[in-house]
């Protein structure tokens, strides 16, 4: 059990109106955690604190050599004021993953979740109740060692913000189109793909950028050596239905092992629905595409749940799916996973963690 210091802000924050639009990732609550991590002493003075600017010197590691990883969840109130956490031990596991392969220190996993449910108890009154939102939790550590060799930091901090998002499509699932890569790459086996980590993003915002300006909302990507098998999403993970049954690339070394990814083959298999893990070539889905059996396409990640795909573009060929709608499986996946989140409908998979 951590020692949680808890230090109440003096400036405190008007809390949004109901009717903020709360657009991701730009309001941030009145308090975060912080933990801090030096060589030989380990992980120490666990506090809430007030969300404030941090110092660093600008010799920190974090600046220079990306030694930084993340994590995202959410925080959901029921209609009955309960605070639900959707899977918040597998976000720890991965975090951990993550750690191992970029040499920050391990976090034990009960102080991890310690962690979150202090500062999402310190601010509960910003979890946002109307429909489609919540609040989204990131939490981070960071090399800060003032130091400019390049080595693993013998310092660290981790910290922990919250910021109250609203729905991610306006009215309701809105099908984006996507842009499939065939010049730059993500990540390769070997790499850090499949680490939550800025140095995948990094890499691909150049990417972004040209889908962007071609008028594509996001990036797939093909794997880093044959350019030919599918990977995922920028932030999510990708599913395919092909002719009844649901495909989606295996966890080989450089996809990131999403969540909602887990959790929506989880919810397939429970419903007897087909689901194969395996290699996926962009040539058959292009082939399915052409032939009809493409049946509906998907993205899954924490900030959209579900993110159905209305068209896909590879090289000149554009490919529309479900005339750009929205797949019946998509939907039901969508209120599946939502459903549960909020307490709506019963947790039989033992996903939700309540924060008292
Ligand atoms: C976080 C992330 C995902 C989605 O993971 P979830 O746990 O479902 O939110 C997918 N791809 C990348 C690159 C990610 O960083």
């Amino acid at each position: 059990m951590l020692d949680i210091k808890f230090e109440a802000t003096k400036n405190p924050k008007p809390i949004p109106d109901e009717n903020d639009p709360l657009v991701f990732g730009t309001i941030f609550t009145n308090h975060m955690f912080v933990m801090d991590y030096e060589m030989g002493k380990g992980w120490h003075n666990p506090r809430v604190t007030e969300y404030a600017p941090i110092v660093l010197e600008p010799s920190a590691m974090v600046f220079h050599y990306g030694q930084e990883m993340f994590e995202g969840l959410k925080a959901y109130k029921s209609e009955e004021g309960k605070i639900l956490l959707f899977r918040p031990d597998k976000n720890i596991e991965r975090a951990n993953n993550t750690n191992k392969r970029i040499c920050i220190p391990q976090i034990p996993e009960e102080d991890f979740l310690q962690a979150i449910k202090a500062i999402v108890s310190a601010d509960r009154d910003w979890i946002p109740t109307k429909q489609g939102t919540s609040l989204y939790i990131r939490p981070f550590v960071i090399a800060t060692d003032p130091y400019l060799g390049v080595r693993p930091s013998n310092t660290y901090k981790f910290i922990i913000i919250l910021s109250p998002v609203g729905p991610y499509y306006k009215e309701g699932l809105d099908p984006v189109k996507i842009w499939i890569e065939d010049e730059y790459v993500r990540a390769v086996k070997g790499g850090i793909g499949e680490a939550k980590t800025g140095g995948n993003y990094v890499a691909s915002l150049a990417s972004q950028v040209k889908a962007h300006d071609e008028g594509y909302s996001q990036v797939l990507w093909l794997d880093g050596v044959d350019r030919k098998y599918i990977e995922e999403v920028g932030a999510m993970n990708i599913f395919f239905k092909i002719n009844g049954t649901v495909v989606t690339p295996m966890l080989n070394g450089s996809i990131l092992p999403g969540v909602t990814r887990d959790s929506c083959i989880a919810l397939c298999k429970q419903w007897g629905i087909p689901v194969e893990e395996r290699k996926v070539s962009i040539d058959e889905i292009y082939e399915a595409a052409k032939d009809g059996s493409l049946e509906e396409v998907w993205g899954t990640g924490t900030a959209a749940v579900i993110s159905p795909v209305g068209q896909l573009r590879w090289k000149d060929h554009i490919m529309p799916i479900q005339d750009g709608g929205i797949g019946e499986l998509s939907q039901k996946l969508y209120d599946t996973v939502t459903g549960i989140q909020l307490g709506k409908i019963e947790d039989e998979l033992n996903w939700i963690v309540e924060v008292k």
